[in-house]
């Protein structure tokens, strides 16, 4: 497990505590076997030195458990990355762009807010897919059509964090 810059592995240890009192054990990640997921599967530099991986990982499921994490994170000056689906595989998928920053797995905020086929927008939370935002359109009848990007299994919120695209 690689460190983030500047960080002790005594205040990278008692990050991790107080993260698990808030979003339970089971969704706090820094066994290597669970962090191998956040790697880039299609990094070019795979297993080399500069290799840009996480050091452990964190799955919150509301907006005060966010708040809550992102202020441990600055007491113990822990660096995070945020990712909604971490999904945009090719071009960096999960990983972070500086070496142990811990991750904040946006998945479990899976929710849709509000979708209004008068004026046009919809509310998600960032876990929402494409294809989760497409069946709810379905199921409530909705007169909408989506301008998705190519893989229905990203988030509309990446999507929109990156300035993206759809093919309409
Ligand atoms: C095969 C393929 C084809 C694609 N085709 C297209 C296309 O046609 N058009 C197009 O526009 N895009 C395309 N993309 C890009 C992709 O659709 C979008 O980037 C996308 O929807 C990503 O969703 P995600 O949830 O995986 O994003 P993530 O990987 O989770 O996040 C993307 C970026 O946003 C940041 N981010 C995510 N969530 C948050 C948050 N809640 N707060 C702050 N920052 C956040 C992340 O740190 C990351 O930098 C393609 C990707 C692939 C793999």
């Amino acid at each position: 497990m690689k460190l983030p810059f500047d960080v002790s592995q005594t205040s990278f240890d008692a990050a991790v505590q107080e993260f698990r009192k808030i979003v339970g054990t089971e969704w706090v990640f820094t066994g290597s076997e669970d962090v191998a997921l956040y790697r880039d599967a299609y990094s070019l530099i795979w297993d080399e030195a500069h290799e840009l991986v996480p050091s452990g990982a964190i799955a919150p499921a509301s907006t005060e458990e966010v708040q809550a994490v992102v202020r441990i994170a600055n007491r113990y000056r822990l660096p995070l990355f945020p990712i909604s689906t971490g999904k945009n595989l090719g071009y960096g998928g999960s990983a972070p762009n500086m070496t142990g920053t811990f991750i904040v797995d946006l998945k479990r905020m899976n929710r849709i807010i509000e979708v209004d086929d008068r004026r046009n927008f919809c509310i998600v939370e960032p876990g929402v897919s494409y294809f989760d935002l497409y069946n709810h359109i379905q199921k409530h009848g909705k007169r909408l059509m989506m301008d998705i990007p190519d893989p229905g299994w990203g988030s509309p919120l990446g999507n929109a964090l990156d300035h993206g695209v759809g093919y309409t």
